[in-house]
């Protein structure tokens, strides 16, 4: 059995609807949807979740709200007109949608919790009568009835142990299920949503719970690409990689998950298969437990821009025992988290994303390391860019660090920091953000060299 979730591009019209419609009837295994809300139709469009989102603050705000309800209602009949479904649906809808607002609490935070997640769960209504007027039965599940119970952290809810058992029995549906994405509900009955993007959230709750095969996640790219396509024209798809790769990737601005969002699959080591809605016979991208990687090989480059690094020099600090110590609990006393802390035998760097620690907390930061752990020198570098090269095949491979500098040395690249992951499924190079750019093309040619043709 698969779970398969579609994103917002991929429902965002009856044209999108009907290809997934196809999609799913396409593989008897795939009998639980989960549906995201329409999102952009075209470049410049808008998202109903962020219609939704304006609709609740014009009532929160005590303005006449007609006009951006139809915005959302809109969306809604243009789907069900072209998909020909009965226009009852629709009433459903608005019905719906004015209960949410004329029941509202005090509470802003659960009325916008509200408010964001009926736009999945219009959708999947939608969708399930499209599935079953195409003459593939399918029932619309609601996820309070399911059991999706979530913390009432509103906006940014996790999903609370009870519910893998609860979602368990999803598995005996004689009917596909359509799942709407996104939202469950606390104990207390509210409605609460996951993180911006939390459909892949639910996505991967419900494929742990059922314990799918696969849990197929379809968006509108073919395959995850092993470096920035705006920075390499056409590099290499990624056919495969472990939990472990795309985190290390992702960590450095790939953005292929929000990779918290997968962390039911990978507990429960469910393979993940990205895959495209309007390709959908092109393989995809798996990510797996384990794989076993061609001796060497890397299998992606991330990269991303805005740290800085705290370079702190002593004489002897070796022997000075507690020194890191005392210099990580500074950061932590002022609620700042760290990236890399590399060091030497005299000296010590903390990598930092620049967002965490204002120029305020910086010099009050630099103040208390200065009186407490009395450096020789402390000097503070901004606008770093980081790179990762990431691949299991690097395990127990030498010259790897050797291709990576002699790439940047050609190229002409000044490196600020080195530092290689102690799992050494990765390696991570500092260089200036202006620098970012070339750093990664240096890195792609020597680690992804163009194969030849022999003749
Ligand atoms: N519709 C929600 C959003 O736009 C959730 C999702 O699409 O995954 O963030």
């Amino acid at each position: 059995m698969n779970v398969v979730k579609f994103g917002g591009s991929s429902v965002a019209n009856a044209e999108q609807i009907s290809k997934i419609i196809g999609v799913v009837t396409s593989d008897t295994d795939r009998r639980i949807v989960v549906v995201s809300a329409p999102g952009k139709r075209f470049a410049g469009d808008i998202k109903v979740t962020d219609l939704l989102i304006a609709l609740a603050d014009t009532v929160l705000g005590g303005n006449d709200f007609e006009a951006a309800l139809k915005a959302v209602v809109d969306r809604y009949t243009e789907i069900q007109r072209n998909l020909d479904l009965p226009a009852g649906v629709i009433e459903i809808i608005t019905a719906d949608l004015r209960g949410r607002i004329e029941t509202r609490g005090p509470s802003k935070l659960q009325f916008m919790d509200a408010m964001k997640a009926a736009g999945e769960d219009c959708n999947a209504r939608v969708i399930a009568e499209a599935f079953t007027k195409a003459g593939n039965p399918a029932k619309y599940m609601n996820p309070g009835a399911a059991g999706m119970l979530l913390s009432a952290e509103f906006g940014n809810a996790e999903v609370l142990e009870e519910s893998f058992k609860n979602l368990s029995s999803l598995k005996d549906s004689k009917e596909i299920v359509i799942f709407p994405g996104f939202f469950g509900v606390t104990k207390g009955g509210d409605i609460a949503t996951f993180p911006r993007g939390g459909s892949d959230i639910t996505g991967a709750i419900l494929a742990a719970a059922v314990n799918a095969d696969v849990y197929e996640n379809f968006t509108d790219v073919d395959s995850v690409c092993s470096m920035d396509p705006r920075v390499i024209d056409n590099p290499p798809a990624i056919t495969c990689m472990t939990y472990r790769e795309m985190r290390e990737l992702s960590y450095a601005g790939f953005g292929v998950f929000h990779d918290e969002a997968i962390i039911p699959a990978v507990r429960a080591e469910i393979p993940i298969c990205i895959k495209n809605t309007n390709n959908p016979s092109a393989p995809g991208t798996m990510v797996v437990p384990k794989r076993e990687p061609e001796h060497g090989s890397v299998v992606g480059i991330s990269s991303a821009s805005g740290f800085c690094s705290i370079y702190i020099d002593k004489y002897m600090m070796n022997r000075e025992v507690g020194f890191g110590r005392r210099l990580l609990q500074i950061l932590e006393e002022e609620g700042i988290s760290f990236e890399h802390t590399p060091s030497g035998i005299d000296n010590m760097s903390v990598l930092l994303a620049s967002a965490n620690i204002s120029d305020k907390k910086e010099t009050h930061v630099l103040n208390r390391i200065k009186t407490e752990l009395k450096p020789d020198n402390i000097s503070v570098e901004h606008g770093l860019a980081l790179l990762m090269v990431v691949g299991e095949g690097m395990h127990y491979t030498p010259g790897m660090a050797a291709k990576a500098t002699q790439a940047f040395r050609e190229a002409n690249i000044n490196l600020e920091m080195i530092n290689q992951g102690a799992s050494e499924i990765s390696m991570m190079f500092a260089v200036k953000e202006s620098d970012r750019e070339n750093a990664i093309q240096a890195l792609g040619t020597a680690f992804f060299p163009k194969k030849t043709s022999s003749n």
